[in-house]
């Protein structure tokens, strides 16, 4: 009778040992380490007036229907509004 205590005393220590290294933070399930906020300042965007490829926070941007569009320049953007209201 004694042996199957420490039986089941060993089997419970082992099963806790387990379950902590797999687990190591439970508390945070949904939250992944990787910051979104660090890939958006990489994107690339393209100018819709010279096709030419410009880094998204140096991009002016425009809201045109709804859209966000990007341009290198303040003269693409204006090209590009023209281009569109005729
Ligand atoms: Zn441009």
């Amino acid at each position: 009778m004694l042996r199957l205590i420490i039986f089941v005393i060993l089997c419970y220590i082992l099963y806790r040992l387990v379950k902590s290294l797999a687990l190591p933070s439970p508390k945070k399930p949904g939250k992944s380490p990787i910051r979104s906020s660090e890939t958006i300042t990489d994107e690339m965007v393209m100018d819709p007036n010279c096709h030419v490829y410009i880094p998204k926070r140096e991009a002016i941007k425009a809201k045109i229907a709804g859209e966000t569009i990007y341009f290198c320049s303040k003269e693409c953007k204006k090209k590009y509004l023209k281009e569109k209201n005729r």
